[in-house]
């Protein structure tokens, strides 16, 4: 049993679309994309939506929509149609299913293949103009789609974006519904997810959230009102902040306003440039223990890939940390950046290193290879599994001697993502 659920009546005329999260319910239940959706569609009075994952539920809908967040999970799309019945081949198809999402927007060519159309931008500006135009005639309903902004029919018009300009014009999707008697696996636990702004105003050269719709900021009066709305709604007593870098020029403000309202937070990923000492207090007071933070590199390679912070910055960040007696301190880092080398590594690993010194807190460290994803500055940079292997070995044995451990994330999977990532039109079996 699930909490809350928006009900709906089956009535007649009523339509229906399965939105689609192509892997386990444990991390897709937090997916802002299908709540969003899971919301916006139900609120449409002759609408309904059910919520599908890999390992709950079932696609029985004329109109099916999945939402790609890492590539990995184009394999489960001919999985999942196949247990429903519904041929991969959209010709051989009368269903229509689309999709949307991070993998979709950056790479709209790689599914065309196997998708009757995608949607690119933000669903509130595009899937209720969708959903007007719906009839069961697939090709009239897909000509008359391809005049949409942001709807990407292949074979009848070209992708376009579309998104929101003003986040307070935009409804939030209160209804977050989790089982009633959540596993331990659920990522986020019982918590209310809080998107306060949208985008992201650093130009990170392998990231493509600022080349999305721009940075968009929810007004503090409004994401008061979330909160209270949205806490009294699902009755949870934590709060996720659901952002990419937590630019939020009121963002003390609505930590403050949390914390009078008794509610537990998590700041997932910390800007150290932005996070001063009240900052980084008010995130304990807050209730968590852990501080994530990503330098990425060593100082020069990172500015060269558009992250403008000084060591200095982050040995500043581990001070205040200390200070505030935080349990752990996590740090990201990448191999195999473009003109990544042995003295760049070299400098990485002094950084780590100093960083372990300096750290009365627990330092975990986690080394991912670099995949830059197409449209950013960096995206012709080619997947090298040898160079990362190497340069993973060479990390190892520096940091090794310093007795410093860390695990290298996939490899192979990494490549496998870069390749699916950039391949103009994926075949699936
Ligand atoms: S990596 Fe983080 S800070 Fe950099 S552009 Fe992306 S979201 Fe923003």
């Amino acid at each position: 049993m699930e909490h809350p659920l928006i009900q709906k009546q089956w009535k007649k005329g009523i339509n229906s679309l399965d939105i689609v999260y192509p892997n386990k319910k444990f991390g897709g239940a937090y997916n802002l994309g299908i709540l969003i959706i899971y919301n916006l569609v139900n609120n449409i009075p002759n609408w309904i939506c059910n919520r599908v994952f890999l390992d709950e539920g079932k696609i029985s809908s004329s109109l099916i929509g999945f939402t790609f967040q890492y590539e990995p999970d184009y394999y489960n799309l001919p999985k999942m149609l196949s247990k429903a019945g519904i041929a991969l081949e959209k010709e051989k198809r009368r269903q229509v299913v689309f999709a949307g999402g991070p993998c979709v927007n950056a790479n709209p060519s790689a599914l065309s293949r196997y998708m009757d159309f995608l949607v690119m931008g933000d669903a509130e500006e595009i899937v209720p103009k969708i959903l007007n135009a719906y009839t069961r005639d697939k090709p009239k309903f897909l000509e008359a789609i391809s005049k949409i902004p942001g709807v990407f029919v292949p074979g009848l018009n070209n992708p376009s974006c579309s998104y929101v300009k003003n986040l307070d014009d935009t409804p939030y999707p209160l209804y977050q519904p989790l089982p009633v008697d959540l596993p331990k696996e659920y990522v986020f636990g019982n918590a209310f997810l809080l998107e306060v702004e949208r985008g992201c105003p650093f130009f990170c050269k392998f990231c493509p959230m600022p080349l999305r719709g721009g940075v968009r900021i929810r007004s503090l009066e409004k994401i008061k009102k979330i909160i209270d709305d949205g806490i009294a709604l699902n009755k949870r007593k934590k709060v996720i902040l659901y952002t990419a870098s937590f630019t939020h020029p009121e963002r003390k403000e609505i930590l403050k306003y949390l914390l009078s309202k008794n509610i537990e937070f998590s700041v997932p990923s910390i800007k150290v440039e932005l996070a001063d000492s009240e900052f980084l207090e008010l995130i304990k007071k807050g209730g968590q223990r852990t501080l994530t933070i990503a330098p990425e590199c060593n100082e020069e390679l990172r500015f060269k890939i558009g992250k403008h912070v000084k060591d200095e910055q982050y040995f500043k960040f581990i001070e205040k940390a200390n200070e505030l007696s935080f349990d752990t301190i996590k740090m990201y880092f990448m191999i195999g950046i473009p003109g990544m080398d042995e003295k760049s590594l070299k400098e990485m690993a002094g950084f780590i290193a100093k960083a372990k010194k300096m750290c009365k807190v627990g330092l975990y460290i986690s080394v991912n290879p670099f995949v830059p994803k197409p449209g950013t500055a960096l995206s012709s940079h080619k997947f090298d599994e040898k160079i990362v292997k190497k340069q993973a070995k060479f990390l190892q044995n520096l940091l090794g001697k310093a007795n410093i451990r860390f695990k290298v994330q996939g490899t192979r999977q990494a490549k496998e993502e870069w390749v699916l990532a950039h391949t103009t039109e994926l075949v699936l079996k």
